[in-house]
């Protein structure tokens, strides 16, 4: 294996593009860390927030990359990130061989496109998603999944533990990306599951403590039970104690659950819960759920089952539907 020198704060300079909810933090920390930061965000608001919390600002996007050794972008979705890598002079503004980290969530096939847009401009290109929300960035606790060489997770890793709390290298370009979607992909399924679970039991009589300290115990055991528990009471810290505040936004989990769904069609896999749980959350993250935390889906199931009962209790309903006059 060649020797490898990972990034120092003393003698490296990042440029940091999108700092947003997540990548706003993110670059504080850096700097927290000792490196110097130059950062951009069309928004005035967002840049104003990061200089405030030390970082340089540049005038653009491509003025951050200038003379940097590394790159962040932490932006909303793949089509940002290739537009600045090679329509926008991201890749062309960086000296030779500029390590290009991108922390957003994109779907696999533009990672891979980015990983080769930045090849081709001589860089060296890291995929680094996160898992952990916007407190996770502001405690630098989150969790990276790196896609690419080695060589370019080793010299970014020390940037990446002054950001988080552990990194995972998963592989080859795109790697880091694929890791991402399938295990949020597992977060919305159960999450779905967990919820569907508890309206059950309030249907059968039985009390959300009962099955909150049976499954938490039990093969129902999962992350979406014990720290994102739907119901309010098992777990006081749970966003379903206040008012489904998030949390991890349904817009996010939608967003999770869309690329993984791309994934599933472009790999042609037979995962119908996974196909499922993306129509669930597209449609409520674009109704009652848009502000609401991701466990807020409970509420769906639950009104659900309210209009189904109705409908099922109604003799005039079911003489209409069973006469086949009914309207769709
Ligand atoms: P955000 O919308 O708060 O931030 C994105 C920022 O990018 C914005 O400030 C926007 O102005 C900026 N931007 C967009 N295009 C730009 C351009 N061409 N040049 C410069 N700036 C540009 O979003 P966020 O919540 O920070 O999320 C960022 C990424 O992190 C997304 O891919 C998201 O899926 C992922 N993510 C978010 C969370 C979370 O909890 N918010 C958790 C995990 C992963």
């Amino acid at each position: 294996m060649s020797a490898v020198t990972p990034v120092s704060p003393a003698s490296t300079v990042v440029g940091f593009v999108g700092l947003g909810h997540m990548g706003g933090p993110m670059a504080a920390n850096l700097v927290k860390a000792g490196y110097r930061v130059r950062g951009y965000d069309l928004s005035a608001a967002s840049l104003a927030a990061a200089v405030a919390a030390g970082v340089e600002p540049a005038a653009s996007a491509a003025e951050a990359a200038e003379g940097a050794d590394v790159v962040i972008t932490m932006l909303p979705a793949g089509r940002h990130v290739l537009a600045l890598y090679r329509d926008e002079g991201l890749l062309a503004a960086a000296q030779p061989g500029t390590l290009f980290v991108d922390c957003s969530t994109i779907d696999v096939a533009d990672a891979r496109a980015a990983h080769d847009a930045a090849a081709r401009a001589g860089h060296r290109a890291l995929d680094a998603p996160v898992s952990g929300g916007v407190t996770g960035a502001e405690a630098a606790t989150l969790t990276f999944m790196a896609g690419g060489g080695e060589t370019e997770f080793v010299r970014a890793e020390p940037l990446l533990s002054a950001m988080g709390r552990k990194a995972v290298h998963c592989g080859a370009a795109g790697s880091g990306q694929a890791a991402k979607i399938c295990n949020n992909m597992i977060l919305g399924i159960s999450m779905i599951a967990v919820g569907e679970a508890f309206v059950l039991g309030e249907s059968l009589g039985l009390s959300h403590q009962a099955l909150y300290d049976v499954a938490s115990t039990a093969s129902g055991q999962c992350w979406a039970l014990t720290v994102n528990c739907p119901v309010p009471g098992p777990v006081p810290a749970s966003p379903a104690n206040h008012d489904y505040r998030p949390g991890f936004a349904a817009p996010l989990m939608a967003k999770d659950l869309g690329l993984a769904a791309n994934a599933l069609r472009a790999g042609g896999v037979h995962a119908e819960l996974g196909l499922r749980a993306a129509e669930l959350y597209a449609e409520f993250a674009e109704g009652a759920g848009a502000a609401e935390d991701f466990s807020g889906i409970i509420r769906t199931i639950r009104d659900r089952s309210a209009q189904d009962t109705e409908t099922s209790s109604d003799p005039s309903a079911q003489d209409t539907e069973e006469n086949g006059t009914a309207t769709a």
